[in-house]
């Protein structure tokens, strides 16, 4: 899809100050991962948690997810902090959403188009990497 109009891209200081436990999650559940907005609302890949994986990119406890429009990278491993519950019944989710939210729309505005801050990359062992945890020659 051609993309002509500049787009500034604001970072995202909000998720690597999160404070949030492995044990937050549960093999079963929906979450989120949060990559930028869409029409004044946050946009980003809905995935459901599989089970507990090494996060060796943070050499920390995370979690497999699946991620059903993954294609052949369905699988990926990610840091709980990236992770944000779909119901609306988490008070710690719900905070930082509404954090993020009001953060991301002020700079962003509330055109239609989804707009990817490129918080994430994914490395060739499918870990997914926030760009604030990224360390060359990992
Ligand atoms: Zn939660």
């Amino acid at each position: 899809m051609p993309e002509t109009r500049p787009v500034y891209l604001p970072p995202d200081p909000l998720t690597p100050e999160r404070d949030i436990t492995h044990h937050h999650f549960r093999p079963g559940e929906h979450v989120v991962i949060l990559k930028g907005a869409a029409g004044g609302e946050l946009w980003g890949d809905a995935m459901k948690v599989v089970a507990d994986s090494w996060h060796t990119p943070t050499d920390e406890d995370g979690w497999r997810l699946l991620d059903p429009n993954g294609g052949d990278r369905s699988y990926i491993t990610a840091h709980p902090r990236y992770l944000v519950h779909l119901s609306k019944r988490c008070p710690e989710c719900l905070m930082h959403q509404k954090a993020l939210r009001e953060y991301l729309v002020k700079r962003l505005g509330d055109d239609d188009e989804a707009v990817d801050c490129s918080w994430y990359s994914l490395t060739a062992l499918n870990q997914l990497v926030h760009v604030a945890d990224a360390r060359p020659g990992r």
